[in-house]
C-alpha cells in the first residue's frame, strides 16, 4: 500500500490534473490511497471570504465564491466531459454552505477559529469531489472518502494535533476494506474531526501531515508527496533558480528543513513515517518520471557539508539585555518563565550571561512576554525578520563552517546566530528584506 498526497498545484489545472490521473494509474499495483489538497489557491481565496465576510463586506464575499464556484466549473468542463453536470451537482451543496457561512458571519462579525476550520476544508471536499470523478471517468476505480471520518484530532481549531490511535483504528476500519476490495480511495488533506465531532484542520499546508498520518496509520511500503518541484532541493527554487535536486536526504535534515521554512514539507510530516520507518518521497508533478528526493532514515553523504538552505519569513527577532550588567544568577530562568507563561516557543534562542535573543513568531503573547521582560532589562522587538537554516548532516563535524557561512554576508545585519540547538543546522536571521540576497548568495557559496 502507498499513500499518494497531491498539492494545490497539481490539481490547480487541467494539464496537471490529466498527469495525476497517469500518475496514479502506473500505481495501480501498489494499491494507492490519495490525498488531495485544494485546488490551485483555494484555501487563499477562502481565508479571504471569511475575512470579508466578518468584516461586513458580504458583497465582496459572495463575488469570490461565485469565482471559486466558476474556477471549479471551468477545471470541471475541461477535464471531466461529459460526466462534469454530474460533478459540478455533487458540489452545489458545498458552495451552498459556504454561501450560508458568509452570510451567517457578516451578520455575527466574528470569524471564530472553528468557523474558519469549516470554511477552509471546503476546498478540500470540492476538489476531492472533482478528483475522484475525474479518475473514475478515466476508468480508475476511485472511491471519495471523508477524512474527517478517518483522521482524529484535539479540539485546537486551526492547528489540531491528531490522536493517532483512533486514527489509526479509523483508518484501518474505513480505508483498508476498500483498497482490500481493489477500490482506490480519494480522501482530503488537511481537514478532520475533533473527539466531540466538530470540523478541525491540521494548519495551512497540512495535507502532507495527512498523508503520512494515513501513511503510519495503514502501515504504507511509502509515502509520496507529488507537488510542483523536483523533489527537495538545495534551497527554495524561487528565490533560487538554480537551486539544485537532492536525491537522498535523511528524515533529520528534511524535518529540519521542514522546521525553519522549506514549505514543500509541513513541519509536522515525516514524525509518523520516522516512527515507523516509512520512505517519504517528493515528486514532481510536471515531470512524473523524475526520481524526486527520497527521505530515509539514513542518508549516505553526497560529498556537500551542506545539504540544503532554509529560510522562514515573517519572524520576529526580540533581544532583551539585562537591567543589571553582571553575572545575575537566575536570570535565564526568569526569562524562560515569563515565556512558559505566555505560552511563547521560540525557534532560535541564543543566550550570553546578561542578555538573549530569540525569533520566534509575532504574535499578540510575544508582545505580552516582551512587556513582561522589561522587568528584567532592556527590550528590543522586531518584526519583519527572518530565519535562515543551513542544514546538513555533516555540520557539526566540520571545521570553519561558521567562518564560511558568514563569510560572503559581512555587509548585512545578522540579527541573531544559533548553532549548537541543533547539530545538523546552523540557524541565523536577518532582516526579510535582506532575504533576497542571503539566500542565493550562501546558495553560491555551497553549491557553486
Ligand atoms: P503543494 O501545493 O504541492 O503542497 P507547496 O507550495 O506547499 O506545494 O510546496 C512546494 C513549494 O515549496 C515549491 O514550489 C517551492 O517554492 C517551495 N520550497 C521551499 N523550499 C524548498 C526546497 N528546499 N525544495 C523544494 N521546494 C521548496
Ligand atoms: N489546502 C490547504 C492549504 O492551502 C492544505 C494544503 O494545501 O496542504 O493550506
Ligand atoms: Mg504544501
Amino acid at each position: 500500500m502507498r499513500v499518494l498526497k497531491f498539492g494545490g498545484t497539481s490539481v490547480g489545472d487541467p494539464d496537471n490534473i490529466r498527469k495525476v490521473v497517469e500518475v496514479v494509474r502506473s500505481r495501480r499495483g501498489q494499491h494507492p490511497i490519495l490525498v488531495f489538497s485544494a485546488m490551485g489557491d483555494t484555501t487563499d481565496r477562502l481565508v479571504e471570504i471569511g475575512r470579508d465576510a466578518a468584516a461586513g463586506r458580504l458583497d465582496k464575499a459572495l463575488e469570490k465564491i461565485e469565482a471559486l464556484r466558476s474556477f471549479h466549473a471551468s477545471i470541471a468542463g475541461m477535464v471531466l466531459n461529459p460526466s462534469a453536470e454530474e460533478a459540478l451537482r455533487a458540489c452545489a451543496p458545498l458552495f451552498e454552505d459556504l454561501e450560508a457561512v458568509a452570510r451567517s458571519l457578516s451578520v455575527l462579525g466574528d470569524l471564530s477559529p472553528a468557523v474558519q476550520d469549516r470554511l477552509l476544508g471546503t476546498g478540500e471536499l470540492l476538489s476531492t469531489t472533482l478528483m475522484a470523478a475525474a479518475l473514475e471517468a478515466a476508468g480508475l476505480p476511485a472511491r471519495w472518502a471523508d477524512a474527517r471520518e478517518v483522521v482524529v484530532t484535539d479540539g485546537r481549531h486551526t492547528q489540531a494535533e491528531p490522536l493517532f490511535e483512533a486514527t489509526r483504528q479509523r483508518a484501518q476500519s474505513k480505508l483498508r476494506p476498500l483498497v482490500d476490495a481493489g477500490e482506490i480511495p480519494v480522501l482530503q488533506g488537511f481537514i478532520a474531526r475533533s473527539e466531540s465531532g466538530v470540523p478541525t484542520t491540521l494548519g495551512r499546508g497540512g495535507s502532507d501531515y495527512t498523508a503520512s498520518l494515513l501513511g503510519a496509520a495503514l502501515g504504507a511500503e511509502e509515502i509520496e508527496i507529488w507537488t510542483d518541484v523536483d523533489g527537495i532541493m538545495t534551497a527554495d527554487p524561487s528565490l533560487v533558480p538554480e537551486a539544485r535536486n537532492i536525491p537522498v536526504m535523511s528524515f533529520r535534515e528534511a524535518a529540519e528543513l521542514a522546521f525553519f521554512g522549506a514549505r514543500v514539507l509541513h513541519p509536522k510530516t515525516l514524525a509518523p513515517a520516522v516512527d515507523r520507518g516509512i520512505p517519504v518521497r517528493v515528486l514532481n508533478t510536471s515531470r512524473p518520471d523524475g526520481s524526486g528526493t527520497v527521505v530515509l532514515f539514513r542518508a549516505p553523504g553526497n560529498g556537500h557539508v551542506v545539504k540544503s538552505i532554509a529560510y522562514k519569513e515573517g519572524m520576529a527577532v526580540l533581544n532583551l539585555v539585562s537591567a543589571r550588567m553582571f553575572k545575575a544568577h537566575g536570570f535565564l530562568r526568569r526569562v524562560f518563565e515569563v515565556l512558559e507563561r505566555h505560552r511563547v516557543a521560540p525557534d532560535l534562542v541564543s543566550t550570553s550571561e546578561v542578555s538573549v535573543a530569540l525569533a520566534a513568531a509575532p504574535s499578540q503573547e510575544l508582545d505580552a512576554a516582551a512587556a513582561d521582560l522589561r522587568e528584567l532589562g532592556e527590550v528590543d522587538l522586531r518584526t519583519g525578520q527572518a530565519i535562515v537554516a543551513v542544514v546538513g548532516e555533516r555540520l557539526k563535524e566540520t571545521p570553519g563552517i561558521v567562518g564560511r557561512v558568514f563569510e560572503d554576508l559581512h555587509d548585512l545585519r545578522i540579527a541573531m546566530v544559533s548553532q549548537g540547538g541543533s547539530e545538523i543546522a546552523l540557524c541565523f536571521a536577518v532582516a526579510e528584506d535582506d532575504l533576497a540576497r542571503v539566500v542565493p548568495r550562501l546558495h553560491r557559496r555551497f553549491f557553486g
